[in-house]
Order: structure tokens, then sequence, then C-alpha cells
């Protein structure tokens, strides 16, 4: 039990390590799409790249947004059981994928279901 909670230290402050580095390459991508944007020759290039860099941040607002659930379930004590079937989820897999908030079983079950709904946006899992 002692060392489950030691384990949940350490997830925890992998947590917060990550939430910070996907604070400061959120920032960093704002600062890119002011300077792209404000050379007016480039804007075919800078267009390419706005929506690159747009698709990166909802990429990292997204996993901004799980590690934070991640965080709360710790604080609540829910962390680590699946949030479909209710078991533990492999302390391997937590080591791996931190912020997931599914097993390895279910996490399955969704990758197979978001192939087959293609066109049916979902919250990422990872
Ligand atoms: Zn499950």
């Amino acid at each position: 039990m002692k060392s489950k909670k030691r384990e949940q230290e350490k997830i925890q402050q992998k947590l917060h390590r990550k939430l910070a580095e996907l604070q400061g390459s959120t920032s960093r991508k704002d600062d890119l799409i002011a300077e792209r944007l404000s050379d007016p020759v480039d804007q075919m290039q800078s267009r390419a790249d706005l929506d690159l860099a747009v698709t990166t941040i909802n990429t990292s607002f997204e996993m901004r947004r799980a590690v934070e659930t991640a965080l709360n379930l710790i604080e609540t004590g829910k962390y680590g059981i699946c949030s479909e079937c209710d078991e533990d989820i492999n302390p391997k897999r937590l080591q791996a994928v931190p912020w997931t908030t599914l097993c390895i079983v279910c996490q399955e079950m969704y990758d197979l279901e978001s192939q087959f709904a293609g066109d049916d946006p979902k919250p990422i899992r990872v």
C-alpha cells in the first residue's frame, strides 16, 4: 500500500512535468503563428503552417485535458482504475502512459471503434 502511494506520487510529478511541458509548447506555438502572419510575402506557406500549428495546439489541448483529468483522479483516489470497466489499469501501462484512463482491453476496444467511426469526432484517449 505504501509503495503504491509512492508510485502515485512519482506519477503525479510526471504528470505535472508533462503539463508544464504542454503549456510551454502551446505558448511557443502562439508566438510562432504571430510571427509568421506578420509577413505577408509568405502567406501561402503561412496558411499551411498555421493549419499544422492549429492541429498541434488542439492535440496538446486534448492532451492537457487528459493530464489534468489524471491529476484530478489522483486527488480523488480513483487513479489507476479504468473509467469503462472499473478494473485496475496495469501499473506498467500507467508508467508508460500516466494520463490514460482506460485499461488495455478497453483501449483496444476504443481504438477499434474509432477506426470504424472515422468521421465521428471523439475526445482522444491515450
Ligand atoms: Zn477497462
